[in-house]
């Protein structure tokens, strides 16, 4: 039998950093995976690196983000230097784009409410802003300048963490799918897959939008897909510096010269076609954030499935099963939540306690939710 300190369910960017971060704390870890790791959600996204809320949904997530965001440097850093390859961070801050008519009263309410978070934004008027991105739309009328965020290419930055987590002596299996938590009254053992049993003092799960089909994971891990359709560019003739937000499209550029614009956000199940209304909605917001694009070579399109949880919120923390840990519900924000998601976890495995209050984002608000519907339908 496969016996670890640790077996974690997934090897995406959560998974895989968490695995990296415990083996370098000393512990023997198995990452479980169904296929190759690193080829879901995190091969898919786009690595902008903002903690700003997109909703007021997301407000409860700011602290986490801006924690995550501090460690960034050092982590990809620590990476980089593990695994001798560049992940393509830029942090060269982003810039939110205003189109409206009232362009006083909403700049005015975007700054309160990013200063009222704590976090950094300047008033631009359009001149800056095109000073900054000359390749923006003429009659851009004013824009947001957020100059702490940042990007970074999540598909070398995912390869680059499962790479560094093999080096530092995680076991990594692929094509290894697990079934199940293994369970034994109120303890979690170890993990199930297929025939097999994969003992572990503690279990992670990190399936991403899949954890909830991990059966014994689902109470504490209720996550469903939620698509995203994103397109790359490349055009010599437009040239873009930082990540720029639009009403309807975010646009990121890449070491490479390559413009990624994303994404729609589309409830289908665990389906991934691209469709000819999410491309055309993406190449027309794009078109006319960046006119140059209307030359732009289309030179790749896909979709990938963010992790969403009920409340759009994570889902970080012990279960009430003694050695089960969740680490899911990521979201839009699973590579910005990298960082602090693996320190949290390696917190709690090794130290029984935390550097952050995360009870906000307990696994336990689900089933506390499903009790109190139970009892009040008897
Ligand atoms: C289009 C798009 C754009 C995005 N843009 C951004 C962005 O700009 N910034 C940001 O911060 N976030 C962004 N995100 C969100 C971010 O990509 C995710 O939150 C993050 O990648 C989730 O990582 P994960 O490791 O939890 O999941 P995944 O990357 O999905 O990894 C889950 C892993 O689990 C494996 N697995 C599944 N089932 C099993 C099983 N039964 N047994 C074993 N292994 C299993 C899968 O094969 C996979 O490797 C975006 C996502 C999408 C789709």
């Amino acid at each position: 039998m496969k016996t670890f300190d640790v077996a974690i369910a997934g090897g995406g960017l959560i998974g895989s950093s968490i695995a990296l971060d415990l083996a370098r704390a000393g512990l023997r870890v198995g990452l479980f995976d169904k296929q190759e790791p690193g080829l879901e959600a995190s091969w898919a996204s786009a690595g902008i690196l903002s903690p700003a809320p997109e909703s007021p949904a997301m407000i409860g997530m700011v602290p986490l983000g801006k924690a995550s965001m501090a460690l960034y440097p050092e982590f990809v850093q620590m990476v980089e230097e593990i695994c001798g390859q560049s992940v393509g961070y830029r942090a060269k801050g982003t810039l939110e784009v205003v189109t409206s008519r009232h362009v006083r009263e909403e700049l005015s309410t975007i700054i309160a409410l990013h200063h009222g978070l704590g976090l950094r934004a300047e008033p631009l008027s359009a001149a800056d802003a095109r000073e900054l991105e000359p390749s923006l739309r003429e009659d851009v009328e004013a824009a947001v300048f957020r100059p702490a965020e940042a990007c970074v290419d999540n598909r070398l930055l995912t390869r680059a963490i499962i790479e560094s987590a093999r080096k530092s002596g995680v076991e990594v299996f692929a094509n290894h799918g697990v079934d199940a938590i293994w369970q034994e009254g109120d303890i979690c053992k170890g993990l199930v897959a297929g025939s097999e049993k994969i003992s572990a003092k503690h279990t992670v799960i990190a399936a991403g939008c899949f954890s909830a089909q991990i059966h014994g994971a689902e109470p504490y891990a209720p996550v469903r897909p939620a698509k995203g359709q994103m397109i790359s560019l490349r055009c010599p003739e437009a040239r873009i510096e930082r990540v720029l937000w639009g009403d309807e499209i975010y646009l990121v550029p890449r070491n490479d010269g390559r413009v990624l614009a994303g994404a729609t956000v589309e409830y289908a199940g665990f389906d991934k076609t691209l469709t000819a209304g999410g491309q055309r909605k993406l190449l027309n917001a794009a078109i006319d954030l960046v006119p140059a694009f209307e030359k732009a070579q289309l030179e790749e399109a896909w979709a990938g499935l963010r992790p969403d949880s009920p409340d759009h919120l994570p889902i970080l923390g012990p279960a009430d099963m003694q050695g089960l840990v969740i680490a899911t519900g990521h979201f839009r924000s699973g590579v910005l939540l990298t960082p602090v998601t693996a320190k949290l976890i390696r917190e709690w495995i090794t130290l029984g306690n935390v550097s952050e209050n995360w009870e906000r984002f307990s696994p336990m608000r689900f089933e506390a939710a499903r009790k109190q519907t139970h009892a009040s339908a008897n």
